[in-house]
């Protein structure tokens, strides 16, 4: 009787060895003003998970441009650290390539908005054009690691900060051996391998103007990052402001596009270009995409329609209950 409990008892534990999920480690966060997860398998999952989190909490204070102590706060002329230059210098780097559609100096317009306070306000024609004066990323000197920028201006690294700590978090989890993961900093989704099974992640792609997504993108192993209108925005006399702004006219970008996603290897460059092409709208973005292509990307108009570039088009499926929308491939 007892050797029967016995092996019963090893049964059991041979059994509960097996169904619990191999080195899985899972964390709910918050941090640079967003909710955070990170759900991740294999190797040191659990030290990877919890350097990862220390490391984004460090990039939140460095990089924050409303945190007084930040390196970023009323920089002129300064020497920063290395993430801090690193990350200005990727900014001014796509803001050239953008045309000044992502600008790391639109902060003083940006705040005159109230989006940095959540006082929102509409300023005059005049505050706006006078705010400008003050952006312009050219002007904007970077020498090793010491910035220099003209009085009145400032640097916020809004747009692309989530994508540069989602790409730290992936290296650290790496680092520490994790196979399989799934990072969500805020909506700013970088997955690590397939899932542990070996299937794709499949990631909802949000609806823009409602609830709920519009479908699923099956992919792995890249980053997904969704700029959008719904976001962050206030109403004034029955007209939408939203919280990008196009840096040619100082105001909220209103171009048609509800949400712009971008699909490619690093976290950053995600980050950078929803945000930039958000401001660019569907025509020059789809241009922008012919003449790089080192990424996708998924365009929701106010049109009702969805423009998928050739690379995911296959990857994404329309869930049911939007039939309505009209899934275009683009190439
Ligand atoms: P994202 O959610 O990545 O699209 O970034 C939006 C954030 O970037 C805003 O909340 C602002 O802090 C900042 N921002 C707004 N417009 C621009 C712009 N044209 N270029 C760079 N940063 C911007
Ligand atoms: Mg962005």
């Amino acid at each position: 009787m007892k050797t029967k409990i016995f092996l019963l008892i090893i049964l059991c534990l041979l059994l509960t060895a097996c169904s619990s999920a191999p080195d899985e480690y899972a964390q709910d966060f918050f941090a640079m003003d967003t909710f955070m997860s990170i759900t991740a398998y294999g190797g040191n999952a659990e030290d990877g998970v919890k350097s990862a989190m220390r490391r984004i909490s460090e990039l939140e204070l460095k990089l924050s441009v409303t945190n007084k102590n930040s390196e970023l706060y009323a920089i002129n002329r300064g020497e920063v650290g290395e993430d801090t230059a690193e990350l200005v210098k990727f900014a001014l780097d796509i803001a050239d390539r953008t045309g000044g559609a992502l600008d790391p100096t639109i902060y003083p317009v940006l705040r005159a908005w109230g989006f940095t306070t959540d006082e929102y306000r509409v300023p005059s024609p005049e505050e706006i054009s006078a705010l400008l004066e003050n952006v312009g990323h050219e002007r904007v000197k970077v020498d090793g690691n010491t910035i220099s920028t003209d009085e009145g201006m400032m640097l916020d690294l809004g747009a692309v900060a989530k994508g540069y700590a989602g790409d730290e978090t992936e290296r650290i989890l790496r680092e520490n051996g994790v196979t399989s993961a799934l990072i969500n900093l805020g909506g700013n989704i970088q997955l690590v391998g397939s899932k542990p099974d070996g299937t794709d992640w499949r990631l909802g792609v949000k609806d823009p103007a409602g609830d709920g997504n519009i479908g699923v993108l099956t992919v792995s192993d890249c980053a997904v990052v969704t700029s959008g209108s719904y976001e962050r925005y206030f109403t004034a006399d029955g007209k939408v402001y939203c919280h990008i702004i196009d840096p040619s006219s100082g105001y909220p970008a209103d171009n048609g596009l509800l949400s712009v996603t971008i699909v490619a290897d690093e976290g950053r460059l995600c980050d950078a270009l929803s945000t930039a092409l958000f401001v660019m709208g569907e025509e020059r973005a789809l241009e922008f995409w012919r003449e790089n292509k080192n990424f996708d990307v998924i365009l929701i108009t106010d049109n009702a329609e969805v423009l998928i570039t050739e690379g995911i088009a296959d990857k994404f499926q329309l869930d049911g209950s939007h039939k309505n929308l009209k899934v275009v491939t683009v190439n």
